[in-house]
């Protein structure tokens, strides 16, 4: 028996973790596999009921959990709170709890859709299936120190990028065998013509590749891998990256593929429970009027049965119903191309189960 952490949060949350359950309950049918559901609010729910976006209860439920699964948090309701009470500190707390500092991004684009493309079809071919791997928690976002001084003539403001060989070594340890288990090709992103950390960085994923074997390395300069992800998309396999440079890589090579409510990622640390989310906000704009793609949830799911549960099978075959739910021309709202019907986010939850 698995216990999944389920963290709706606000928005469109609940409406696409709903989808993802029924697909989850489907594989329990099919497979030698055992779901129990643990659900806690998070982000503005919470904060509306407890005054918090993150409960230390719902944080002891994520630890005793095998996984967690998490819908989205925020939403304008919250926006003028102060910064600690915001939804969004309920993912960030989650992260640093838990001591995720991988975050896999997995950018797939499907057949069906290669035409919601923004990239000429000639250029992105028929698929497309890239596993970026930034590092989480280290980097310009958290170094120390950071600030805002101002004097009478001027305002300095400062940031500071720094990494441990640690840092970097765990984090591209998950790299490496993400390449193992897919194309065995793993580029290393870093701007190490010009930053210290980077040299370090280049360094060390250097020295690992010597465990690595099965696994060809090349290093990219960040300029670069941000033109080739749109020039030549399909030369990647597994992509290596700091914290700020993944931040800016990942959003470019999600719109790769046609539409944000596609794609999945998985939190890795060290140790269980992993958290899997869809990359996506909250979508205030369509929540509660059944236009939510459920289907980045859905395959974060399907990362969570690969990732934590060992369950390659069960996650190909929810890839698989999608693939062909798309292929049949069923549609959500935001990925109109090609439709042959246009459906509502229970009804792509059905076809998807449908599939299986
Ligand atoms: P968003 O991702 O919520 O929405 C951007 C646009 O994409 C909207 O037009 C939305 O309707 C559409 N969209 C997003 N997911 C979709 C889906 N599954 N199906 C169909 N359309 C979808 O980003 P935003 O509007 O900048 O932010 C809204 C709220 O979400 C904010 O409060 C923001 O802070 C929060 N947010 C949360 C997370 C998270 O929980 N991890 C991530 C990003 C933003």
């Amino acid at each position: 028996m698995q216990t999944i952490a389920l963290l709706p949060g606000d928005g469109i949350g609940p409406e696409i973790i709903d989808e993802a359950v029924k697909v989850l309950r489907a594989i329990e049918a099919k497979y030698d596999l055992k779901f129990q559901f643990k659900e806690s609010l998070v982000g503005g729910a919470s904060v509306d009921i407890y005054g918090t976006p993150l409960t230390e209860d719902t944080l002891a439920l994520c630890k005793d959990c095998d996984a967690i699964l998490f819908g989205a948090v925020g939403g304008p309701k919250w926006d003028g709170l102060p910064k600690e009470l915001r939804p969004e500190q309920a993912i960030l707390g989650l992260r640093k709890s838990l001591g995720l500092y991988a975050n896999l991004r997995s950018v797939i684009l499907f057949n069906a859709l290669s035409a919601a493309s923004p990239i000429k079809k000639e250029i992105i071919g028929e698929e497309l299936d890239i596993m970026i791997v930034r590092e989480l928690t280290g980097g310009l976002y958290f170094g120390k120190p950071k600030g805002i001084e101002r004097t009478h003539d001027k305002t300095r403001a400062f940031d500071t990028m720094e990494y441990t060989d640690e840092e970097i070594k765990r984090v591209a340890r998950i790299a490496f065998e993400a390449a193992q288990r897919r194309q065995k090709r793993l580029t290393s992103v870093d701007k190490a013509n010009v930053l210290e950390t980077s040299r370090l960085w280049r360094t060390i994923v250097t020295d690992m590749a010597a465990d690595y074997p099965d696994v060809k390395l090349c290093h990219m300069y960040v300029d670069n891998c941000s033109m080739q992800l749109v020039l030549n998309p399909g030369q990647f396999d597994v992509i290596l990256t700091e914290n700020t440079f993944g931040d800016i890589l990942s959003d470019e090579a999600s719109v790769l593929t046609g539409s944000i409510g596609m794609l999945p990622s998985a939190s890795v640390g060290d140790g269980k429970p992993y958290l899997y989310e869809p990359i996506h906000g909250s979508a205030p704009d369509i929540a509660g009027s059944g236009k939510a793609n459920p289907i980045a949830c859905i395959l974060s799911a399907a990362m969570m049965l690969e990732y934590s549960f060992g369950a390659k099978d069960a996650a190909s075959a929810i890839r698989n119903a999608v693939e062909k739910a798309l292929n049949e021309g069923y549609r959500t709202f935001d990925i109109q191309v090609g439709a042959k019907k246009v459906i509502s986010t229970s009804e792509m939850g059905d076809i998807i189960v449908k599939n299986l």
